[in-house]
């Protein structure tokens, strides 16, 4: 078994167990500690963010969507309230299943994204857009490297993608965290260089158009729109 099938594994089971009680709390609205409370605020930027792209381009009813790796549908309802067709994903069932009960409660039948528990790496299908928030950080650089190739494969128009940018601030950070292990912290957090996400997403054709970078206490994330580069 190669290291990459090992983090899958981990990451699933993880998501499907304590990992699904502790970011379906904080992916939600109710009661948490601060520290929860203030990683809930800082992805909901991220979420926001990607949200004011799809509303600034007006374009959002009828697009199709793909969000890999779609955790509870943090950003797959909202999307599909603005009328884009969502197809959701996502390597843990419960996530998936939690997801479809969370859209089905806000969504008119006809709007709730399709849902599916799939490794995004065995993703097939085209969409204008495909999205990938917060997911790379539990994989390492190369293992990122090839799912950002995959997901290349899907987006005709557009890959939006997020990940924790390494530096030193947060190197430091993250080993504090690796010392002080919460309870339900079981799963590994890697950083990216940003310059080597950003040189994968080069060499699939893409180019940079809009950047954000959200950073609260406890959650930092950059996020990359990439379109297709022009000639
Ligand atoms: N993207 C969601 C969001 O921003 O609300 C969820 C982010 S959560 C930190 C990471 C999610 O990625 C989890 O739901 C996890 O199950 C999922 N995930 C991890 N590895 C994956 C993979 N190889 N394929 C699909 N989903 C994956």
């Amino acid at each position: 078994m190669t290291s990459a099938t090992d983090d899958k594994t981990i990451v699933r089971n993880y998501f499907n167990a304590q990992g699904f009680d502790r970011w379906s709390r904080i992916y939600g609205d109710g009661q948490v500690n601060k520290v929860q409370r203030d990683i809930r605020d800082g992805h909901q930027q991220t979420v926001d963010h990607v949200l004011y792209w799809f509303k600034q381009d007006g374009n959002a009813e009828g697009l199709t969507v793909c969000d890999a790796g779609c955790g509870v549908g943090s950003l797959s309802i909202p999307l599909a309230a603005m009328g884009a067709r969502v197809s959701a994903s996502d390597i843990s069932e419960k996530m998936v299943e939690e997801a479809s009960i969370r859209a089905k409660d806000v969504l008119q039948p006809e709007a709730v994204p399709t849902f599916e528990a799939k490794d995004l790496e065995t993703l097939d299908g085209s969409y204008h857009t495909v999205v990938c928030l917060d997911v790379l950080i539990h994989y390492p650089q190369d293992k990122a490297g090839d799912m950002l190739a995959h997901l290349s494969a899907l987006a005709q128009e557009r890959l939006i993608v997020s990940f924790a940018p390494k530096n030193p601030f947060y190197t430091v950070l993250k080993r504090i965290g690796e010392f002080f292990p919460g309870p339900s912290k079981a799963t590994r957090a890697y950083l990216h260089s940003e310059a080597e996400i950003r040189a994968a997403l080069k060499a699939n054709g893409w180019e940079i158009k809009r950047q954000e970078f959200t950073a609260t206490q406890f959650y930092f994330s950059r996020l990359l729109e990439a379109v297709k580069a022009s000639d």
